[in-house]
């Protein structure tokens, strides 16, 4: 049968349009992200020339580069959105290293007997002093999260555990806690270290140097960690063990306790001010204004983390986090590639690289406070860390479960794309521990998925054996299957929340 010319060549076009947009577009889903994908990028950023990627060192360099690069090269842009600094959003830090100290503790005339590596004490500038009698403040605050002593000029011993009031609202961090101790004047912070803390490897850490955000560089002249036994030794002479003075420290009506013994806290210390760098790639959306989402993990690590002596002195950080900057390369090169032919999402799709997460989510939180994108745009923020842990197949899990409202549509897309999710919430146990917290607590909505942080047995014989050691390496044996379903998984869920028509987030409670 023969129709008119003119509905003939209706078809005709129809057809050529549906093939060059529509089902075109279906049939090039791209194939799916493979392991051997995820392996090459992190050979690259694991690989003892980026020297263990740490922040203001040469390492950096090269890993910034090769971020910025390999997104450019994917066809992304500077997602800064400053052309002053395209790419890398400058974040300025200091460093403290200690590297001598010393310190005496008498209880009138006669000498404590204190270990003298016991404790470890950082200065705030290169050589400080502080003398006195010390209080034990407990946590630091009360039930109302006020400073529970007058501190002005003191030597504070705290508990670094976060305290626990009952029906007492959200109370300070530690980090918090030590902020508002020195802002009250405090001469000297010494936290206890938690009971059973493996000291070598404190110590290891310690001596590696702290960070703060110049932003916020609050500290006392001198802090300090201190080993339980020593706490102990100058808690007795007022007449109590650590052990008691902790149990009345978590009671509503707890007083602090002025201790009967003189210390003397001497610290020299190296300080650095310097940049380091978020680095910030961006998939414009078809739609400017419509909103943003944000993918984001750390690219730094350790650096050379062992002295002259050990055979191996770099802590490469292939699976922390390595494996999650893999993870962000290969979504942004499957989106992008995407884009270009096509199928370009609404929103814009942020690649973030941040640095000194390992020194406490420093450039995340320097992101929060300053973002590139106002943060009641982000529709959400997905964190990606460690992810070379499980093997292929496993259930995905959400760390921030029950926290963004953004659960049931994550479970639902896992199962989609063939996952099974595992909906307890263990998970959360590393809340705190991950970038994407920083953003959270900001009220961002949130989440790391990801099928590392289902399984805790296997995700603890990780971190209690080369996690943070120089033995975390690229090897023939890293398990690379999770790493990729969770780059999969990863475009699943950007496809789903760049889409305006799939994702509102006015329509989604929390
Ligand atoms: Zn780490």
């Amino acid at each position: 049968m023969i129709t008119s010319f003119r509905a003939c060549a209706l078809s005709a076009l129809a057809l050529v349009t549906a093939l060059s947009h529509g089902p075109a577009t279906a049939q090039q889903k791209p194939a799916p992200i493979s392991e051997s994908e995820v392996r090459a990028h992190i050979a690259v950023l694991a690989s003892d020339d980026f020297e263990g990627r740490a922040p203001g060192t040469s390492g950096e360099m090269k890993t910034i580069d090769y971020l910025a690069k390999t997104w450019d090269s994917y066809g992304l842009v500077s997602g800064t959105n400053d052309p002053a600094n395209p790419w890398f959003q400058p974040v300025p830090l200091v460093e403290r290293k200690p590297y001598a100290q010393s310190f005496s503790a008498m209880r009138g005339t006669r000498p404590l007997k204190i270990d003298s590596d016991a404790l470890i004490l950082t200065g705030r500038n290169a050589t400080d002093a502080v003398s006195g009698a010390p209080v034990f403040v407990g946590h630091g605050v009360g039930a109302d999260g006020k400073l529970n002593a007058d501190v002005r000029g003191r030597i504070v011993i705290m508990l670094s555990a976060e305290p626990k009031f009952e029906g007492a609202a959200k109370l300070p961090t530690r980090r918090e806690r030590e902020k508002l101790l020195a802002e009250a004047g405090a001469a000297a912070v010494l936290l206890t270290a938690p009971k059973g803390a493996p000291w070598a490897s404190v110590r290891t850490a310690l001596a590696g140097g702290s960070m703060r955000l110049a932003s916020d560089d609050v500290s006392t002249t001198i802090s300090g960690l201190i080993r339980p036994d020593a706490a102990n030794a100058l808690i007795k002479p007022a007449g109590m063990s650590l052990a008691t003075a902790t149990k009345r420290a978590g009671e509503p009506d707890f007083v602090p306790v002025d201790l009967p013994v003189t210390l003397e806290l001497a610290a020299s210390t190296q300080v650095r001010s310097f940049a380091s760098h978020n680095v910030i790639g961006k998939i414009p959306g078809a739609k400017p204004g419509s909103g943003a989402v944000v993918l984001l993990g750390h690219w730094d690590h350790f650096g050379i983390c062992r002295s002259e002596e050990a055979e191996d002195r770099i802590c490469n950080g292939a699976v922390d986090n390595a494996s999650g900057m893999a993870v962000l390369l290969t979504v942004a090169e499957r989106l992008a590639r995407a884009a270009a032919q096509g199928a370009q999402l609404d929103r814009d799709v942020y690649f973030m690289g941040t640095t000194a997460e390992e020194r406490g989510l420093l450039g995340a939180y320097h992101f929060a406070d300053n973002p590139v994108v106002p943060l009641d745009q982000i529709v959400v923020a997905l964190n990606i860390d460690t992810v070379a842990i499980a093997p292929k197949g496993a259930p995905v899990a959400l760390v921030g479960r029950g926290e963004s409202g953004l659960d049931e549509i994550v479970d639902q897309i896992a199962i989609a794309g063939g996952r099974t999710v595992d909906t307890d919430t263990e998970a959360n146990a590393f809340i705190r521990r991950q970038d994407g917290w920083a953003l959270g607590a900001k009220g961002v909505k949130s989440i790391m998925a990801g099928g590392s942080f289902s399984d805790m047995a296997l995700l603890q014989a990780f971190l209690t054996s080369v996690y943070h050691q120089p033995d975390d390496e690229l090897t023939d044996k890293t398990e690379l299957g999770g790493a990729a379903d969770d780059a999969n998984l990863h475009i699943d869920l950007v496809r789903h929340f760049a889409d305006e028509a799939k994702y509102n987030p006015a329509t989604t409670g929390d």
